[in-house]
């Protein structure tokens, strides 16, 4: 048996991984494939959780894992560049060496949502973290009802997976709509807030679970929504960002009330987060 310093060190060690692929998703995001150089070279990780990647000489950062969670040979992510750390990651070459520690926290629960209609709201980079529950419900379509997709971005050029899109909204049984913050000539789909896509979503409150990720104050509003349809806040679940270090539950960095986004989250029922995320300044 591991004593708790040999389980603290496994899980504060970098295991290297090799820059498989950078995809440009939009002018400021792009999706890395990372493939494990030690172990099996296999991982695996439950859609919705996050792994610290660990850029030599710059720094560590969560990102969540945005790839298939039925494919074990490599690790994908999508990253949005917002300063030093995301800057670097995204410019690594085929080839390059990233560290990679986890994958930690809270799932979503796909298991929970078995025959049940799945709600997913996504807001900007918030898609990414989602994705392999779309990519899981595709891969068991038996298992679940209706998939309805309600994703808003600021414009056309920053929707991610475009193609994607396209291909999930041509699957039976699934709806997805789109909206952006600012159209343009060329763009026919919806303008405005995430939202403002309810009256048109094929609702069934009773026998849905919903997902959400996006800035807070999207998920709020979103949240919100949600409950004036009818569903219950222990049928909504979101996930939460804070800055975060250890991403083990030890360094307290990323501590909002009672909980650790790391360990306790990164996805939480709303029942359990919305209370907090009333208070000012949390
Ligand atoms: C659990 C978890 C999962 C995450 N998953 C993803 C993911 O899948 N993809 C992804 O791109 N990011 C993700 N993030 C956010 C990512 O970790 C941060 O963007 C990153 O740490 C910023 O580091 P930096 O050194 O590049 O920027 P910094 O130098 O730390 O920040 C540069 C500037 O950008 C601002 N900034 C920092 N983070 C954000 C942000 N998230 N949005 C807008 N502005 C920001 C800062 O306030 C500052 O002004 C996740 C964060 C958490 C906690």
């Amino acid at each position: 048996m591991m004593t708790t310093a040999e389980i603290s060190m496994e899980l504060m060690t970098p295991q290297p991984h090799a820059v498989r692929e950078v995809v440009k998703e939009t002018p400021d995001t792009f999706t890395l494939t990372l493939q494990p150089q030690n172990g099996t070279g296999e991982s695996s990780f439950q859609p919705g959780q996050f792994s610290m990647l660990w850029v030599f000489g710059v720094g560590e950062l969560p990102i969540s894992i945005s790839g298939d969670p039925g494919t074990h040979d490599r690790l994908v992510y999508t990253v949005r560049s917002v300063g030093k750390a995301t800057n670097a990651l995204v410019s690594q070459k085929a080839g390059a060496g990233i560290g990679v520690r986890g994958p930690f926290g809270t799932g979503w629960p796909v298991e929970a949502a078995r025959g049940q209609d799945l709600v997913i709201v996504a807001g900007g980079i918030g898609l990414a973290p989602l994705r392999p529950v779309i990519y899981h419900v595709l891969s068991h379509r038996e298992e679940y009802d209706r998939l309805v997709l309600l994703y808003g971005a600021r414009s056309p050029r920053d929707l991610l997976y475009r193609k994607e899109l396209a291909a999930w909204a041509r699957q039976r049984d699934t709806q997805v709509l789109i909206t952006v913050d600012y159209g343009g000539l060329s763009w026919r789909h919806h303008v405005g807030v995430v939202t403002t896509l309810f009256k048109y979503a094929r609702l069934r409150p009773a026998h849905s679970l919903a997902m959400l990720c996006g800035p807070e104050i999207m998920m709020r509003f979103v949240a919100r929504d949600l409950e004036a349809h009818g569903l219950r806040r222990n049928q909504i679940y979101l996930s939460m960002e804070r800055n975060m270090k250890c991403a083990v539950g030890f360094c307290g960095h990323c501590q909002y009330g009672p909980h650790f986004i790391c360990k306790d989250g990164p996805v939480f029922p709303y029942d359990k987060i919305g209370p907090l995320m009333d208070k000012y300044e949390l």
